[in-house]
């Protein structure tokens, strides 16, 4: 039985992470009991930001996974494809996106280890959270545009996964916080770092 107030809007129809589903939650005139109550009254704001630190680890984590998937399918591409009698992956061109691509993916996972680590060690996390999910997801936003490129037309059909993984990719970059969002809480870590 739903609760009255409560109820579900619409099942969304997504660019990218189609295998969930994703709808609105409504309250409308919701009254909730007291015996539902989570934490303590007039904590709910704190208790909802520090939640997005730790959902931002993992959002940091599904975009890392894009990002190799991506890197593994584009690599492997460069490897098997063969273009003017050699494969693609001897062309510097080809070499110097795998490059980057590589060099994005080591960075952020070297930052979700390091919010993970303070995170574990119970250590303020916030700054590190919200710096491993924007490098994440920009990552994988970058690993997934160029592994298309690697894969050429290959890479725009559904035969192979780099088109699944640049439409997947993108959410990363807006949900649990957008970019902006992320920019706004590093910087305001580090005015506090700096504060006299
Ligand atoms: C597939 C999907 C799943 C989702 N799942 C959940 C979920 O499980 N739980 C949940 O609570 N939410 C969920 N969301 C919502 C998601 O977290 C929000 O869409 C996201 O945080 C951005 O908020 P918004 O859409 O209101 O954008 P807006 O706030 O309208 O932002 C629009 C643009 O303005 C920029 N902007 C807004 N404010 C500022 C500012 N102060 N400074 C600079 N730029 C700013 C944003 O960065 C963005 O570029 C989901 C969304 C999607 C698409």
């Amino acid at each position: 039985m739903p609760h009255p107030g409560l109820s579900l809007g619409k099942k969304e129809d997504k660019l990218g992470i189609r295998a969930s589903s994703t709808a609105n939650i409504i309250l409308e005139d919701c009254r909730v009991p007291l015996g539902n109550m989570l934490g303590e009254r007039g904590m709910g704001f704190k208790i909802a930001m520090q939640t997005l630190d730790s959902g931002r680890l993992g959002i940091a984590a599904q975009a890392l996974g894009i990002a190799q998937a991506a890197l593994d399918c584009a690599a492997d591409y460069a490897h098997k494809r063969t273009a003017f009698g050699a494969p693609i992956g001897k062309l510097q061109a080809i070499q110097f996106k795998l490059a980057d691509m590589a060099l994005a993916i080591e960075s952020a996972r070297l930052l979700t280890w390091k919010a993970a680590l303070l995170r574990d060690a119970k250590k303020p996390f916030t700054k590190e959270a919200a710096m491993a999910k924007l490098a994440a997801s920009e990552a994988a936003t970058f690993v997934s545009h160029q592994a298309i490129q690697v894969l050429g037309g290959m890479g725009y059909v559904t035969d192979m996964p780099a088109e699944r993984h640049y439409r997947d990719a993108r959410i990363t970059e807006i949900y649990e916080g957008t970019s902006e969002i992320q920019r706004l809480v590093i910087a305001n870590g580090v005015l506090k770092e700096y504060q006299q």
